[in-house]
């Protein structure tokens, strides 16, 4: 599965604001957006972003933030995108509710990672069951009713044991269910427009692909 392998603080640099690309470092003074809060490259300091922008330079923004936040390329990004549309309801919800259904991203809302980034590393390593059936690819698409559970072989690491005794400190959504103690997750339902942050415009989204 391709995906984006450059400097992650750059993006965020870039979109103007935190994306939370690199777990509890974006919570510290060594965050880049602390630090240099002007878009990359050699003018980014100069550049400025006083002006006016036009429709499209907002909704070619919006479209590349929810890439960016959710870790999708393009191709992948479009075909998420056109499943929506197919989709019976709001296109915009059903984008976000698709994105929020991949395998990576419930494995890191249910607290098993600290960033997409590295729960898409933990499911590349083979450390997740998914319903009975070891499962390796980090976009996958859960459904209501799909059980996640980390490998006999895997709680014996380090990393889980560590994250077993930091339990309590970590809430996941309502929409899902985690045992960080027994090391396993359940997606109970598709998330609402409400329970999904990440500040996304994504009435910009459909409008960039609607042009
Ligand atoms: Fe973005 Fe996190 Fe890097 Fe800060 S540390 S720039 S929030 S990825």
């Amino acid at each position: 599965m391709a995906r984006y392998t450059g400097p992650v603080c750059k993006l965020c640099r870039r979109e103007g604001e935190k994306l939370f690309l690199k777990g509890e470092r974006c919570f510290t003074p060594k965050c880049a957006m602390e630090r240099r809060a002007y878009p990359p490259g050699e003018h980014g300091r100069f550049s400025g972003r006083a002006g006016r922008e036009s429709d499209y330079s907002r909704q070619l923004r919006a479209k590349q933030k929810g890439k960016r936040i959710y870790g999708v390329l393009e191709r992948q990004f479009k075909r998420n995108f056109d499943d929506a549309r197919r989709r019976p309801g709001l296109t915009g919800l059903n984008l976000l509710q698709i994105l929020e259904s991949r395998f990576d991203n419930i494995v890191y809302r249910a607290g098993f990672a600290e960033s997409r980034s590295q729960a898409r590393q933990l499911i590349n390593h083979g450390h997740f069951i998914l319903n009975d059936r070891r499962n390796d690819i980090a976009s996958t698409s859960l459904k209501p009713g799909d059980k996640i559970t980390v490998r006999e072989t895997s709680k014996q690491t380090e990393y889980f044991k560590t994250l077993r005794q930091a339990g309590e400190m970590r809430t996941p959504p309502t929409w899902i269910e985690a045992d960080l103690d027994k090391l396993t997750a359940r997606m109970l339902r598709l998330p609402e427009r409400a329970e999904i942050d990440g500040n996304l415009n994504e009435q910009l989204i459909v409008e960039y692909y609607s042009r």
